[in-house]
């Protein structure tokens, strides 16, 4: 059947897949029709499902893989539960893979997801198959985890925690609802199922489908859509090239519930040191993305290097700018800090300042118009 350069099958792994899925799909409406489903069944299918995910993406990815804030022992305590009850194996195992990920993005033969081999392969079929049996010996891109306690004893302890809590949480309000078989369809499998795909996505989909604003040297996309499915994990083409940042969707209106939750775990202390990219990287970043693209299309134009030489005068302008707002927004905030408040309010820094603030709003209309045309 399978080609002899085929890794063995991990059975274990598509009995759980298979079989949820099918539970999903088949008993998950069967049980709909002849039982009903109440209110209280969907209340805590979103409750389990955003715990799920919330655990993954601030616990797993964020906190463990990225290390772009610190949490208190009682959020990492939780997110072990929810890690473990989301059955993407530990938190350990899961960031060294999202590891390599992130420094071999897109190389077939090191991205354990490597989404150049394709939307089956990167959403689920790298978990199919023995295909990285021996990276997984000692884990020693995670040194740092092995310090965790909450992260080593989850390790240890996930076989056990993944069965108490995906069947025990289900069978639990099951009792408290008098519905056991319900609450394990909907508590259990379906948010299961829905919890795994949606993540998957970030692998498949958010390096497939959507727009890459910041870099294209690698596949990962921005996509609105699938950062509603993925509390925000779809701005991944930010993600990509800004991994130390805490924030995924950067911008207040950016679907980002991930960030909201560990900006106001901050207020309560049970977060601290959360990381951000100064913004004069992202936006040299985004400039020098659309320098590419633009001057990619002005290559087609009969008058392109014409073209070229204005678009790279231009660029060059926005750079100059942008280093001399910042360095003067420095000055500012180091004046405001020194307690020179009330001086600065009449100072000349200010001035300075405010007219530079003005240079800079136009050099960035006159730049956008520019790789406007040439977008
Ligand atoms: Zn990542
Ligand atoms: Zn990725």
């Amino acid at each position: 059947m399978s080609g002899p350069s085929k890794p063995p099958l991990i059975w274990l792994n598509i009995f759980i897949f298979l079989s949820s899925f099918l539970v999903a799909a088949l008993l998950v409406p069967w049980y709909g029709i002849t039982n009903g489903y109440g209110v209280e069944h969907f209340i805590w299918f979103l409750v389990a499902f955003s715990f799920c995910n919330l655990s993954i993406t601030a616990g797993y990815h964020r906190l463990w893989s990225h290390k772009t804030y610190e949490a208190h022992w009682s959020l990492r305590f939780l997110f072990a539960i929810g890690g473990a009850f989301a059955l993407q194996n530990s938190a350990l195992h899961w960031s060294s893979d999202h590891r390599i990920h992130h420094k071999h993005v897109d190389n077939n033969d090191k991205d354990p997801y490597s989404a150049k081999r394709g939307f089956w392969f990167s959403h689920i079929g790298w978990m199919l198959r023995e295909y990285n049996a021996n990276t997984y010996a000692d884990y020693s891109n995670c040194r740092d985890l092995h310090k965790d306690k909450i992260a080593m004893w989850q390790h240890k302890y996930y076989v056990p925690l993944a069965l108490a809590t995906n069947f025990g949480i289900p069978i639990a309000i099951g009792l408290l609802h008098g519905d056991i078989i319900g609450m394990l369809l909907i508590v259990g499998v379906l948010r299961l199922v829905l919890s795994h795909h949606s993540t998957f996505f970030i692998n498949s989909l958010a390096h497939i489908w959507g727009s890459q604003p910041y870099t294209d040297k690698n596949t990962a996309r921005d996509n609105a859509v699938l950062a509603v499915f993925t509390f925000g994990e779809g701005y991944h083409n930010y993600h990509h090239i800004f991994e130390n940042d805490y924030r995924n969707g950067i911008y207040w209106w950016q679907y980002d519930p991930t960030k909201w939750l560990i900006k106001s775990c901050s207020f309560l202390g049970l977060t601290k040191k959360l990381r951000v990219t100064p913004k004069i990287k992202i936006e040299k970043a985004k400039a020098k993305q659309a320098l590419s693209t633009a001057s990619r299309n002005i290559d087609q134009l009969p008058n392109a290097s014409m073209l070229n030489e204005a678009l790279n005068k231009e660029f060059e302008a926005l750079m100059g700018k942008l280093a001399d707002y910042y360095d003067l927004k420095k000055q500012v905030l180091e004046a405001k800090k020194n307690d020179l408040a009330k001086k600065y309010e009449n100072s000349l820094l200010k001035m300075r300042y405010q007219q530079m603030k003005q240079d800079l709003a136009a050099q960035r209309r006159s730049w956008e118009s520019m790789v406007a045309q040439y977008a």
